[in-house]
């Protein structure tokens, strides 16, 4: 979990002004992400308004999925290409 410590230290160092500006730990505000018609924020790449930010890990989660989904199409290619060949 080292993109906590990392957040952490991040909102040490922000200003009480941005703080007020930045909820639920955000990075980012709302509406700086934009995604299928919906606002979202750029920091962890939620759509859900004030929910609770979930940093790098939010957009790692997504990118994990969509690797796992290309892992799984090619694990499924090669079964079937296995199974031709039977
Ligand atoms: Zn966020």
């Amino acid at each position: 979990m080292l993109w906590r410590s990392c957040v952490t230290q991040e909102n040490k160092a922000r200003s009480r002004y941005e703080e007020d500006v930045y909820v639920n730990n955000h990075t980012s505000v709302w509406g700086s992400y934009w995604r299928d018609g919906t606002w979202g924020y750029a920091c962890c790449h939620q759509t859900t308004k004030n929910s609770y930010c979930l940093g790098k890990a939010g957009t790692q989660v997504k990118q994990e999925v969509a690797e796992q989904m290309i892992a799984n199409m090619e694990a499924k290619a090669a079964e079937d290409a296995a199974a031709l060949q039977k």
